[in-house]
C-alpha cells in the first residue's frame, strides 16, 4: 500500500487533471492548434503556474492515466519519473502501485470511489481559484 504521503501527493496531482479536463470541455469549441494554459498538475502545493499547451499535446499527456503535466522541474524525484521533456512542460509518470487510485479518479474512465470524491472535491477548490470567483 502506499504512504500517506504519496496517497496526497497522488490525490492533489489527480485533482489538477479533473480542473484541467473541466477546462478543457469549456474551451472545447476554440480546438484550433493554439496553446490554451492548462495547471500544472505536480504535487507541489501550493502551485498555481500554468503551462502552454495544445490540446493535441494535452490530449497526449491524458492518453495514460498515469501521466501528468507539469511546469518543468516540478516533478517530486522520489514520487514520479519525467518521462518526457518539452522546452515548456514535462510529463510525469506515477508508479504503478498507485495505479488503481489513479485510474479510478481519471476523468476520462471515472468511477465512484472514495478516492474520486477527495479528488473531485479538491478539483472544486481549484476551478474556483483558477477562475477568480
Ligand atoms: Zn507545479
Amino acid at each position: 500500500m502506499p504512504d500517506d504521503r504519496t496517497h496526497q501527493v497522488a490525490l492533489t496531482e489527480a485533482a489538477f487533471r479533473i480542473a484541467n479536463e473541466r477546462m478543457s470541455d469549456w474551451s472545447e469549441r476554440h480546438a484550433g492548434g493554439e496553446r490554451e494554459l492548462y495547471l500544472c498538475e505536480c504535487g507541489v502545493q501550493p502551485c498555481r503556474k500554468r503551462v502552454p499547451l495544445t490540446r493535441e499535446e494535452y490530449e497526449s499527456v491524458r492518453s495514460d492515466a498515469r501521466h501528468f503535466l507539469t511546469v518543468p522541474g516540478h516533478a517530486i524525484p522520489d514520487l514520479e519519473t519525467v518521462v518526457q521533456v518539452f522546452p515548456e512542460y514535462e510529463v510525469i509518470e506515477k508508479p504503478t502501485a498507485l495505479l488503481d487510485l489513479l485510474t479510478e479518479t481519471d476523468p476520462r474512465d471515472a468511477r465512484s470511489g472514495e478516492a474520486t470524491g477527495r479528488a473531485q472535491e479538491l478539483a472544486d477548490d481549484l476551478g474556483e481559484a483558477a477562475t477568480g470567483g
